[in-house]
């Protein structure tokens, strides 16, 4: 009995397919994809699983297997044995490692998972080196997916870490650490910020107490970063506009001209200071050049000529 499933053939031995009724059933295979696959097709006769792989001698297995007489064998034959493979090419872009897989497609398919595995597919007729060649010219492309999906992965490791009494300030981490006191009120170390309260066992006293100091720190530093951005921009005749801190989920600050106003992002306050600093003086810019014209950026330039590096980082630090 064969029969053919997603890319291989499913050859069982007529011996066994006598006992297709048994219960145990074990799947045999040299592939782990494919047999995943299989598995998730033929869930409802399988409630074994055996992965040999690699198979040194499939005969031996079957025949060890034999004896048991309650047990039904699959076994997998490939129809190409190489039709995975997995190859490493040289790229401008540094090395890369690839699965390479022959299918029935049309084209030659290239697939970054989040895990940052590279996977590509091809037709049978297809040459390993034009799968190769066709990864390198996609390697900035690659490399750029493996980078994000790993940045993403980093962002997600840190927010679950702040569930953890861990918390990000300025690009440094600090631990959130409770002590009993009479007076309740936070401060900062070198690596945490402490809580000080009556009961430390109030979990939600304790982020009021941690919210409310933040809070009046964001604004001790946004108001100082955005002094400072501010000297160099009193030979052009600007008054030190008012400040507004808002929780945003769409931008970083927002400059209100009539008003002589400006509104920075809460969330800034886990980025370091050059990060902030970069926003403060796009919005200062705007009081001279309201759009974003090539005068605009001119200014900005000028004015913070590291302003393109900034924005990458905090864009990589703070996810909005
Ligand atoms: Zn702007």
């Amino acid at each position: 009995m064969t029969s053919i499933l997603g890319n291989c053939i499913i050859a069982l031995p007529s011996i066994l397919v006598k006992t297709l009724q048994r219960k145990l059933v074990i799947f045999i295979t040299i592939a782990k994809p494919t047999t995943i696959q299989l598995y998730k097709y033929t869930k409802k006769y399988l409630s074994g699983l055996l992965i040999a792989e690699p198979l040194p001698s499939l005969d031996t297995a079957l025949k060890k297997i034999y004896n048991f007489n309650d047990i039904l064998v699959f076994t997998e034959v490939p129809m190409n044995p190489l039709s995975i493979s997995v190859r490493t090419v040289a790229t401008p872009c540094g090395e890369i490692t690839y699965t390479f897989e022959r299918k029935k497609v049309k084209n030659i398919n290239l697939r970054v998972k989040h895990n940052g595995n590279v996977y590509v597919s091809a037709p049978k007729r297809v040459p390993v080196e034009t799968a190769d060649e066709f990864v390198i010219s996609r390697s900035s492309m690659i490399q750029q997916a493996i980078t994000s999906f790993a940045a993403r992965e980093l962002i997600k490791e840190r927010q679950k870490s702040l569930s953890d009494d861990k918390t990000v300030i300025l690009g440094n981490e600090y631990s959130i650490v409770t002590v009993a006191d009479r007076r309740e009120y936070a401060e900062k170390t070198d690596d945490s910020i402490v809580i000080h309260m009556k009961n430390t066992a109030d979990s939600q006293r304790k982020i009021n107490i941690y919210t409310s100091w933040l809070k009046k720190y964001t604004e001790e530093v946004f108001l100082a970063v955005m002094h400072d951005v501010h000297t160099k921009f009193v030979p052009l005749g600007i008054d030190f506009p008012q400040l507004k801190i808002r929780s945003m989920t769409a931008r970083w600050g927002s400059c209100h001209t009539r008003r002589k106003m400006i509104v920075l992002n809460r969330r800034m306050i886990e980025a370091p200071l050059n990060c902030i600093s970069h926003v403060v003086t796009h919005e200062f810019c705007h009081f001279i050049h309201p759009d974003h014209s090539r005068q605009f950026y001119a200014l900005l330039d000028k004015m913070c000529p590291t302003w393109r590096e900034d924005k990458k980082l905090l864009e990589k630090l703070v996810i909005l």
